[in-house]
């Protein structure tokens, strides 16, 4: 039987991967955080201190081994997903991803991995581009005033403290960059189900979602 696949796509900030995480814990799915991968190519990048604008310099993408345990990104079998979250990763990361070299390589892994599971997969390109035979497709949106209120909130429960402003500021910068750039930028698939989650909690967006795949799964999970 083919694998089921959920795609999640959305600007920055609109609780993506929180609800993407919960949704594939209820269905059994295994999770997949794309924009995961592209802050750890940025983190490995500036840890080899190279020159983050010569996309020549990237080759090491070839060789960067990832794997998901629980929905965390193990990189070089190191689990980075608290140095992944840095300012310096978060500001740099838009960059990297619109080098198209390190797109085609990052894209296949995530082709590959979603071909062995069922699986939920959040991103930016994920329902047009990388698994456009998604059977489900959902695009999150909520207001800026919103989105960045939630990411400070989330800053304050890792202890890291930081003002509306700057994050504002730092989440229309990405979204600007993400969505005008030339090789595959964030965009709503055609058959995507938008979901406007300003005025709604995790849970709520959490339950619609589930109820969208269950009313059309005949089988169940
Ligand atoms: O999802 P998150 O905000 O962690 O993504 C970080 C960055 O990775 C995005 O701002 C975008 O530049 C890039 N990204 C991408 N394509 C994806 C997922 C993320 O270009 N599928």
């Amino acid at each position: 039987m083919p694998h089921t696949q959920i795609a999640i796509d959305g600007p920055a900030g609109a609780g993506k991967s929180t609800i993407a995480k919960l949704v594939a814990g209820e269905l059994g799915f295994i999770y997949i955080d794309t924009g995961a991968m592209y802050r750890a190519i940025t983190l490995k990048a500036l840890r080899l201190k190279i020159d983050l604008t010569d996309e020549d310099a990237f080759n090491f993408v070839y060789e960067t081994d990832f794997s998901f345990k629980d929905g965390t990104l193990f990189m070089d079998g190191e689990d980075v997903s608290e140095a992944i979250r840095e300012d310096d990763v978060s500001n740099n990361v838009s960059l990297i991803a619109s080098y198209i070299s390190v797109r085609k390589k990052l894209v296949k892994m995530q082709q590959d991995l979603a071909g062995e599971k069922n699986v939920v997969m959040d991103g930016r390109d994920i329902g047009y581009h990388v698994l456009p035979d998604a059977k489900y497709k959902f695009y999150l949106t909520a207001s800026i005033k919103k989105r960045a209120e939630r990411r400070l909130l989330d800053n304050l429960s890792r202890g890291i403290q930081s003002d509306m402003d700057t994050i504002e500021a730092e989440i229309k910068r990405r979204d600007h960059f993400d969505s005008t750039r030339i090789h595959t930028p964030l965009k709503k698939a055609d058959d995507a189900k938008e979901i406007d989650t300003s005025n709604l909690t995790i849970d709520e967006v959490v339950k619609l979602i589930i109820q969208n795949v269950r009313e059309e799964e005949v089988y169940g999970f």
